[in-house]
């Protein structure tokens, strides 16, 4: 434990009731699984999020910043340092019609996705259908650049405001942004390297205004096609890998690998997407990281495709 001292009775002073040490990550993840971090704390605005990365720098304590852990996987050793969950804060929308064909919303990084989803639906606003059953947070979604086959992220994210890890708030424009599949990175100005830890603050939604009621049978039918295709109620990240192409699936391959229903410990792959790991109520990150490279290395015998994690592996 880093954690003592001076820099734990701070911790006790400031977020009396919204810090907890030794905190089983199992509680924090949708997987349910994961070793203590040492310390975990829910900060309820920017300033107190910003506080706590600049007290963990001083005091040389490591920090990392979660949203709602459906994308984690946390070892069995847990987490040292500080865990900053971005997903309590008291959140907020925002919105300002910018052009006849453009409405712009804020969001604040610490609300569910789905909130955000709902907010836009209900003003008739179009473009984040594709985002529909997501779990997570919009710092989470961001910064991985969630999406589905409707879109992602990187189609309606015009503007960032981060806490840079030397102290900084910043905002980002379109231009400063790079994604990739599941990924999003933010370019430093005037050089080829990226800011590594921005830590999201807000976001900026481009939208369009369409009808509110064509709009919600869009989201319905999002949903419905989520529903046919995914396990619902299993404690997983959803999908493990990402997908190497449009034509080849990880869960296609997986599936042709004959990986349904394959089990070590009390991690399984679904019988219904098999590329989601499911944790059968006793899986531990050890059982589930084995069964992930059983598949990965069977993959590459059969098909000469290495299986990238989807997942973040923290720990
Ligand atoms: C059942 C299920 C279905 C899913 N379906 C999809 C899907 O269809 N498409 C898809 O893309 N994903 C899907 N996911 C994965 C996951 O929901 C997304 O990646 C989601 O956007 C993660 O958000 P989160 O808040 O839970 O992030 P977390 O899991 O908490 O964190 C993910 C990463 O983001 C970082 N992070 C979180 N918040 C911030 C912040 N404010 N600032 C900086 N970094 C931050 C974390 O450090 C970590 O690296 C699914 C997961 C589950 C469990």
């Amino acid at each position: 434990m880093v954690i003592t001292g001076k820099f734990a009775k701070w911790l006790n002073t400031n977020f009396e009731g919204r810090v907890w040490f030794m905190e089983p990550m199992s509680k924090h993840t949708y997987f349910k699984i994961g070793g203590p971090a040492d310390a975990l704390v829910t900060p309820e605005t920017n300033d107190e999020v910003i506080s706590l990365v600049k007290e963990a720098i001083q005091n040389n304590v490591p920090w990392m910043v979660i949203g709602g852990g459906s994308n984690l996987i946390v070892k069995d050793s847990g987490i040292k340092g500080i865990v900053i969950k971005i997903m309590h804060q008291k959140g907020w929308t925002s919105l300002e019609n910018y052009s006849a064909n453009c409405v712009k919303v804020t969001a604040s990084a610490g609300i569910r996705l789905g909130y955000l989803c709902r907010y836009t639906f209900e003003r008739g606003l179009q473009g984040m259908d594709f985002a529909v059953g997501i779990p997570g947070t919009v710092g989470g979604a961001i910064t991985m650049n969630a999406g589905s086959g409707r879109g992602a992220i990187q189609d309606v994210l015009s503007e960032i405001q981060v806490l840079l890890p030397e102290g900084s708030i910043r905002r980002f424009q379109k231009d400063d942004f790079s994604f990739s599949y599941r990924s999003f990175d933010l370019k430093k100005e005037k050089s080829s390297d990226v800011y590594e830890c921005p830590v999201i603050l807000e976001g900026v939604f481009e939208l369009r205004p369409g009808d509110s009621e064509t709009i919600k049978k869009e989201a319905e039918s999002a949903l419905s096609e989520r529903q046919a295709k995914q396990p619902s109620g299993s404690a997983s990240a959803g999908c493990f890998f990402k997908n190497p192409s449009p034509q080849n699936s990880a869960g296609k391959l997986i599936d042709l690998a004959g990986f349904k229903g394959y089990r070590v410990g009390g991690a399984v792959v679904s019988d219904k997407h098999a590329n989601f790991i499911i944790n059968s109520g006793t899986a531990t990150s050890e059982d589930v990281l084995k069964l992930a490279e059983i598949i990965q290395k069977k993959v590459f015998e059969m098909f000469g495709i290495e299986l990238e994690p989807e997942v973040r592996i923290v720990g």
